[in-house]
């Protein structure tokens, strides 16, 4: 049997919603939110593959720097260290501001293929796929490359927001550690 994959947004799943319009502009802003050590080291334990597929367009907006940024992300990263038992296979950027067209923002599936590159696996393999986002780009993003999608409460929208996009999740869940139990199950 093929490991799971599972694809994080970072911001509203991982991290504290940093707000309409705002970004995670330094560590001081970058906040875990509760369940996320636990459910990480329980995908991990399970023999789960793990990436993390945030858009940051703050870089290429000018708000904050690449230097800024893996500063952020090396800050997430020892927290999960310092925890233990946590793999992520990779975390993967999206940089490009919306208007620059990349085939690697969110909708776009083009880090997602990466990850299959990187696994030397196929596309066409999708049923033990999983994407947990916050966000109607990351249901449409897990849609088009065929993933399992599911939506957390924790983010950016409440389940009347949620229920309004015209392209719906698979899953509405409280949190990581509710699509956890999901992806687990
Ligand atoms: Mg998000």
């Amino acid at each position: 049997m093929m490991n799971k994959i599972v694809f994080l947004d970072r911001d509203g799943v991982i991290n504290r919603y940093p707000g309409d319009g705002d970004y995670v502009k330094s560590i001081e802003e970058f906040h875990l939110l509760p369940g996320v050590i636990e459910s990480l080291q329980r995908l991990t334990q399970a023999g789960c593959v793990l990436f993390i597929l945030s858009n940051q367009a703050c870089v290429g907006r000018g708000i904050i720097t690449q230097q800024d940024l893996d500063m952020i992300h090396q800050h997430m990263m020892n927290q999960f260290d310092q925890a233990g038992g946590i793999v992520i296979r990779e975390a993967f950027y999206a940089t490009a501001a919306p208007d620059e067209g990349s085939l690697y923002r969110k909708p776009q599936i083009g880090y997602i293929q990466k990850a299959f590159d990187l696994l030397g696996r196929s596309m066409n393999e999708m049923s033990d796929v999983f994407f947990v986002g916050d966000s109607q780009k990351d249901v449409v993003c897990a849609r088009n490359a065929g993933c399992c999608a599911l939506t957390v409460l924790s983010g950016g929208f409440n389940i009347d927001e949620i229920q309004k996009w015209s392209t719906q999740p698979d899953y509405i869940v409280q949190d990581i550690l509710e699509a956890t139990e999901i992806i687990l199950g």
